[in-house]
């Protein structure tokens, strides 16, 4: 059997160099630390109660510096939980200072924890504006349930309708976004229908409203990958995200906007680079003292074959689908 192409070798035909570059420096996404309430069957990057990874304030402090020197739109906080980080509110704080968008990713259920420094912290975040991108892998309980734990469902939909009471959905300055990624080895369906869908369940059922949902194709990687192994699929996985390859998501490769900076100031191309730990192409005197903004914005993407869930159907990003 003839070995299968690479990645690059696949979209170097559609691109203008031989190699994929990054082209601007839009959103910072921050790894904040891996510790999570939940322990996904998913999870890319093995989060878990048991993790304790945690940003340092001198890293934060870097990225403050980056985040005015660049003029980035949006910083894009995650994790783990980046709730349980202890400087979450001061960074917020000071993000918000430099007049930059701030993004949270949340799995919801853990806004239902009872300590006082999580159950009060949506008022603090609807104070600073800072919009919620949330995990909820579907409207249907048993889905949910079944890839992030007994009881989950219960307890995002509970946190939804504490968001809502706050304004968090309703109001443009308050955004709440959704995020879904399927429950097995397929691809996701149209988002656009998708979020009809969930609109109209969520709607109906529990009286929650949101703004978009975005979709996002499972990658191969981390604790999704060990189960399609487990399964005996991943070969059919990795055939599917060849054979669905759509040049037209090229344009939009999140990789060619932003940059991920884990918990301990490493840097990588996106969020799944950075759970394989494959890091970024820019040299130690880009990174130290100080991040170099033009460096960083101009840098060649490392690329494997798990990128192809990128490019697969309508494409995937952090940000939902790349394609109509
Ligand atoms: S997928 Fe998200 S919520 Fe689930 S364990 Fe990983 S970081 Fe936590
Ligand atoms: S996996 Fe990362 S590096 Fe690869 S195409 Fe997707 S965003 Fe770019």
């Amino acid at each position: 059997m003839s070995a299968q192409p690479t990645f690059l070798d696949t979209i170097r035909p559609h691109l203008p160099q031989d190699q994929l570059h990054a082209q601007t420096l839009e959103v910072i996404q921050v790894n904040l630390g891996l510790r999570c309430n939940l322990e996904c069957q998913h999870c890319h990057l093995g989060a878990s109660p048991r993790r304790s990874e945690s940003m340092d304030q001198a890293v934060m402090e870097r990225i403050l510096a980056l985040v005015a020197a660049s003029g980035c739109r949006t910083v894009d906080l995650t994790g783990g939980a980046p709730e349980y980080h202890p400087l979450l509110r001061p960074f917020i704080e000071r993000l918000s200072a430099l007049q930059v968008a701030v993004q949270l990713r949340s799995n919801l259920a853990i806004f239902m924890e009872t300590d006082e420094s999580i159950a009060s912290l949506p008022a603090f975040l609807r104070a600073h504006q800072v919009t919620l991108t949330a995990s909820l892998p579907c409207y249907l309980p048993q889905n949910v349930d079944a890839q992030r734990g007994d009881g989950v469902y219960q307890q995002a939909i509970a946190a939804l309708q504490r968001l809502n009471q706050l304004g968090y959905g309703l109001h443009s300055n308050l955004p709440l976004n959704l995020v879904y990624n399927p429950g097995k080895a397929h691809l996701p369906p149209s988002q656009r229908r998708l979020q009809e869908e969930y609109r109209r369940v969520l709607r109906q059922e529990h009286g929650i409203e949101f703004h978009q949902l975005f979709t996002m194709t499972n990658m191969p990687i981390g604790r999704f990958l060990a189960d399609l192994r487990r399964t005996g699929t991943d070969q059919q996985y990795d055939q599917l995200l060849r054979d669905s390859f759509n040049p037209a998501t090229l344009a939009a490769l999140m990789c060619r906007t932003q940059i991920s900076i884990r918990w301990d100031g490493a840097l990588f191309d996106c969020d799944f680079n950075l759970a394989l730990g494959w890091q970024a192409a820019v040299p130690e005197e880009a990174c130290q003292p100080r991040y170099d903004p033009q460096r960083l914005a101009q840098r060649a993407v490392v690329t494997g074959k798990h990128c192809f869930a990128c490019t697969a159907g309508c494409g995937s990003s952090c940000g939902g689908a790349l394609a109509a």
